[in-house]
């Protein structure tokens, strides 16, 4: 052993993403298999998005636009915002390590609710700083005092993921604003909204109008999501203009390929592909709850593209014998709850596939 890995890298857990389809696939031999584990778009991606990586593979021998700026000249223009409040990112997961790098080292601490995104403490873990969990409360709502009385001189970050994930709840316009009006002005919150286009409810926020105002806080959104390019990696920030020259600091400059950046220019653009997957998504959400109310199976009411189900004492188990009958969802042990299971919603006939096979072990 030369080489002695980092102290930090001792409380480092990586991400361990749900199984890829193709692989339960080959390894079960069946010839239906559902994915309903990692909160895609189960339409996929726009046609327009396929047509533009189509024409654009004729320039992959150059390198791609390292500022992205027609993809933010996009975006700004659809959520007003300026072009020097925008930074694109390899998938927001990207964001997330930058914002890490560029904030925190030894010594800081960052603030999360829990359970939550998992990879707010893997950038904090990487950094060799220390995270402060907050439960949300029993019915897994975000508690604003709570998170407030966990701030110390060393917090730099808080973390706000609405909707949440894997809870699918989400934080109310009013208890942002008391959070941002409360906090000392030297503490950033991001603000991760990848879910915000399934949210449904009046008092929803996707924090946009915040950055607008100049606040301190970075607004994290995704293409993985409702524009259904999970796989091609794109994501983005939005913050006040010195926060995003800060991050830009220590982003790569290639960071984002051609490919992605056409793809997203063109998604992003596709308003009805856009409102049919939202249509799609809270139908699907309402089947669920439907055949979840039938079942007596509790769930937790979602804002999101998901939904977190209550299975008991036996959910290992049907977790793994819907992996058998060919449906692949998430176990809630990564988030330590070992009682629950997250369904992401997909298509209406997945859905029904998804009840069926749960009536069929029940
Ligand atoms: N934030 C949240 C809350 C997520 O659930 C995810 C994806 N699972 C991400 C960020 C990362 O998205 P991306 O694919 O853009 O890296």
């Amino acid at each position: 052993n030369l080489l002695k890995q980092r102290k930090a890298l001792d409380y480092i857990k990586p991400y361990i993403p749900g199984k890829p389809l193709w692989e339960v696939q080959k390894e079960l031999g069946l010839t239906r298999v559902i994915k309903l584990a990692s909160n895609e778009n189960p339409l996929g991606p726009s046609p327009k998005a396929i047509d533009a990586i189509t024409s654009r593979l004729s320039g992959i021998n150059r390198y791609p636009d390292a500022h992205a700026f027609e993809l933010k000249s996009v975006i700004a223009s659809q959520l007003s915002l300026s072009i020097s409040q925008l930074i694109i990112t390899n998938g927001a997961d990207e964001l997330i390590t930058l914002i890490s790098e560029t904030y925190l080292e030894s010594g800081d601490e960052i603030i999360v609710p829990a359970p939550s995104f998992s990879e707010y403490d893997f950038g904090a873990h990487l950094m060799g700083a220390k995270v402060v969990s907050v439960p949300l409360d029993n019915k897994y709502q975000f508690n604003i005092d709570s998170i407030l009385s966990a701030v110390t001189d060393y917090t730099k970050l808080i973390y706000i993921c609405s909707p949440n994930n894997p809870t699918g709840t989400y934080l109310p316009k009013y208890m942002l604003k008391k959070l941002l009006h409360s906090l000392p002005k030297n503490i950033l919150v991001v603000f991760d909204s990848a879910y915000s286009h399934f949210a449904t409810k009046e008092d929803y926020t996707n924090g946009l109008e915040y950055v607008r105002s100049g606040y301190p806080i970075i607004v994290l959104q995704t293409f993985s999501k409702i524009y259904g390019l999970a796989g091609v990696r794109v994501g983005f920030g939005a913050a006040p203009k010195s926060i995003i020259q800060s991050i830009l600091h220590v982003k790569e400059p290639f960071n984002v390929n051609s490919l992605a950046q056409a793809a997203a220019v063109a998604a992003i653009t596709d308003e009805e592909h856009v409102d049919r997957s939202k249509q799609v998504n809270t139908a699907g959400r309402e089947q669920l709850y439907k055949a979840l109310n039938e079942l007596g199976l509790p769930y937790t009411e979602s804002m999101s593209n998901f939904v977190l189900v209550e299975f008991g004492t036996e959910a290992k188990k049907i977790y793994e014998e819907l992996l058998n009958l060919g449906v692949i969802v998430r176990y809630g042990d990564t988030w330590g709850m070992p009682k629950h299971i997250r369904i992401s919603i997909g298509t209406h006939e997945e859905n029904s596939i998804l009840i069926e096979a749960i009536c069929s072990i029940q």
